[in-house]
């Protein structure tokens, strides 16, 4: 525990990093997001209200839910759960995919994709429209994402189950979403009062060297003009901006992050302006997301 309060407060100081402490100890609302592909924000509100289950909505997005007093498995109870149009997502994981803003007709690759959370977002955002390539390394959660995929209905996409790192570099993308593996520092339940047993400070260094060479990567595959969005569930600067900042370094641009609500999300202090880094509190995870253009403009995207 004292390894993360010290790199906490060395990064945000004391006072920031007994907020985050405390958002990590609390119990975190049970949210949902409403399936597009299947569904709609009314249907699920429909659906809510008959099984007695009380709710709001973020101000950000209608399709996500937050309920309340209710557990996981009253969710899994409902039809509409069964049949895929309901995809039980934290709020802060919801981000990524609203802010990559995908498109129709565009070429997108989801980089570490599994179990498939922002994979179906981002193809419900684009009504199946995007062209998706959604890429895992581990055969067993690959399996548990293309399960998902066909649960949600996310029938555009393509699934390859390979180490990113790997990529052949004769794909090239319009826009990529890095959802990188991190030590999830943003994401412990730290009510028990310690930390889970492999929170170390190897594991925080291992990833992000890994989100490096996976960031690196993605710089290599994105079309000129396209952009990266970089997320991961921690809220270590090593992770984080470090790793972002050496990507901007190498003719990439800052895109700042806005959109309507977003000054409702409880927000930690970051290096880069225009990223966002969500505070864990009562109702969001611990969360990092940045968006980065390679300069240069590349042509109109067409169908
Ligand atoms: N984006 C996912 C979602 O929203 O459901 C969560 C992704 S999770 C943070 C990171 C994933 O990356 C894990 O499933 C892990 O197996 C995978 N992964 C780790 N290293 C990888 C690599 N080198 N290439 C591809 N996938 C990798």
């Amino acid at each position: 525990m004292e390894f993360l309060r010290e790199t906490l407060e060395r990064q945000y100081g004391a006072e920031t990093a007994g907020e985050i402490f405390a958002g990590l100890s609390c119990n975190r609302a049970v949210t949902l997001r409403a399936n597009l592909l299947k569904s709609s924000a009314e249907e699920i509100a429909q659906a809510l209200t008959s099984a007695g289950i009380e709710f709001k909505n973020a101000v950000w997005s209608r399709e996500a839910f937050i309920l309340k007093n209710a557990r996981e498995s009253a969710v899994w109870e409902l039809p509409e759960y069964k049949e895929g149009k309901i995809y039980l997502q934290s709020l802060s994981s919801m981000l990524p995919p609203i802010v990559l803003n995908p498109q129709a007709c565009e070429d997108i690759l989801d980089m570490a994709a599994a179990p498939g959370g922002k994979t179906t977002q981002i193809a419900a955002i684009s009504a199946n429209k995007a062209h998706v390539t959604a890429c895992e390394r581990n055969k067993i959660r690959a399996e548990k994402l293309k399960f998902n995929l066909a649960r949600q209905g996310a029938n555009s996409v393509y699934v390859m189950v390979q180490d990113a790192r790997r990529l052949d570099n004769f794909l090239s993308f319009d826009k990529i979403l890095l959802d990188a593996p991190c030590s999830g520092s943003g994401t412990l339940n730290l009510s028990g009062g310690k930390l889970p047993e492999g929170f170390t400070e190897e594991l925080v260094s291992k990833s992000a060297a890994l989100q490096l060479s996976l960031l690196k990567k993605a710089a290599g595959l994105l079309k000129k003009g396209g952009e990266l969005v970089y997320s991961t569930c921690s809220v270590l600067e090593s992770e984080n901006e470090n790793n972002a900042l050496k990507i901007l370094d190498s003719g990439f641009e800052i895109v700042p992050i806005s959109f309507e609500g977003m000054e409702t999300i409880p927000c930690l202090p970051s290096k880069i302006s225009g990223a966002l880094c969500v505070k864990p509190a009562e109702l969001y995870e611990g969360f990092f997301v940045c968006k980065m253009r390679k300069v240069q403009a590349g042509g109109k995207i067409k169908c």
